[in-house]
């Protein structure tokens, strides 16, 4: 118990085995070291045992980690942004910022590999603070007013101030508060904290709303629907793709749609690849959709284009 709070200790372990020969203590500590680290990235709370290749794994990580640490001073980051539309029809009303990492020697990194080791090692702070001040300027300066919603990280919310960052953001770049939306993971409401939910809380008297990203995907807990601010649930891509086929799918996404819908939520359905996914996801009473049918994430001059394209056609008409 720590000011009234349970701390709950958990413990892992590294296991190498000594086999024959002369075997030097510092290597077989080292092995021991790297073999902690598997078992940390398993999830923790449990043991691994060493295996060679496992060394060469964690040298890979820890170049990421040093590239990424310069990255930022390289200037190698930019945000690519997917539109975002009203079902039916396809009038882009939104945008995600996705973020995008361009390593010199390495190429294109996904996000899926830098974010999980950028949180790790204390980046994803600065990196957060900088892609939310980018792409609030950036959107602020559109010809449209559309949402601009932004991932964060459950690391965001443990360190740093959070909320000056948003605030900061808001204020030099002129974007009003309720054309920016939070994308948050049900891992971050797992661990739960006091703090969370009063940040969440602060974040919507701004006026800006709060999005469940990959619903359906982790534990999806209907308890925090209920105790959270949330204002709309996007739908994961992985019930989506294989539609129209798979019934269980179908039974799935009908589901969230319409508990959604009576919960007074929003929906977004994403990874909507093709007009027939677009059509059941309306029918199903999905709100809003993303995904290659409507645009693939492309940096901020193609995204102005195409507004721009709509508009015309729609005076034209
Ligand atoms: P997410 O927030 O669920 O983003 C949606 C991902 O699905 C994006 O991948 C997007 O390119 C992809 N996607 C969208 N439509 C389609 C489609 O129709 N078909 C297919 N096959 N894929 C589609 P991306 O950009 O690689 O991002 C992956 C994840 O990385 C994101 O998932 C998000 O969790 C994380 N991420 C990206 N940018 C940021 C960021 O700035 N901050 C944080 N914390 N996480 C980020
Ligand atoms: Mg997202
Ligand atoms: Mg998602």
């Amino acid at each position: 118990e720590i000011y009234g709070h349970t701390a709950i200790i958990g413990a892992s372990a590294g296991v190498v085995v000594a086999k024959g020969g002369s075997v030097r203590g510092l290597e077989l500590i080292r092995a021991a070291d790297v073999a902690l680290y598997g078992a940390k990235a398993n999830g923790g709370n449990g043991f691994c045992f060493f295996e060679p290749q496992m060394g060469l794994k964690l040298q890979l990580r820890r170049s990421l980690e040093l590239d990424l640490r310069q990255a930022m001073e390289r200037d190698e980051f930019e945000i690519y942004y997917q539109p975002q539309t009203r079902l039916p029809g396809n009038k882009i009303v939104g945008v995600e910022a996705l973020i995008r990492w361009l390593h010199p020697e390495r190429g294109f990194v996904s996000p899926m590999e830098f974010i999980p080791v950028a949180e790790d090692v204390g980046l994803i702070e600065p990196i957060g603070a900088w892609l939310l001040k980018e792409a609030c300027t950036e959107v602020a300066n559109w010809p449209e007013q559309i949402t601009l919603a932004v991932n964060l990280s459950a690391v965001q919310f443990t360190t740093g101030d959070l909320l000056k960052t948003v605030s900061q953001a808001l204020k030099q770049s002129g974007l009003p508060a309720e054309q920016l939306e939070f994308e948050i993971t049900e891992s971050l409401l797992m661990k739960e904290t006091g703090t969370t939910l009063e940040i969440l809380n602060k974040l919507r008297e701004l006026n800006s709303s709060i999005a469940m990203d990959d619903f359906g995907t982790g534990y999806s807990s209907l308890s925090y629907i209920q105790k959270y601010p949330i204002d709309k649930i996007k739908i994961d891509r992985a019930f989506v793709m294989d539609l129209p086929e798979n019934q269980e799918s179908l039974a799935i996404v009908n589901a969230i749609s319409a508990m959604a819908e009576s919960l007074g939520l929003k929906t977004t359905a994403e990874g909507i690849e093709t007009k027939e996914q677009a059509r059941i996801l309306s029918k199903a009473g999905c709100t809003f959709a993303q995904g290659y049918l409507f645009g693939k994430p492309m940096p901020a001059a193609e995204i102005v284009e195409m507004l721009g394209t709509k508009r015309r056609t729609k005076r034209s008409a």
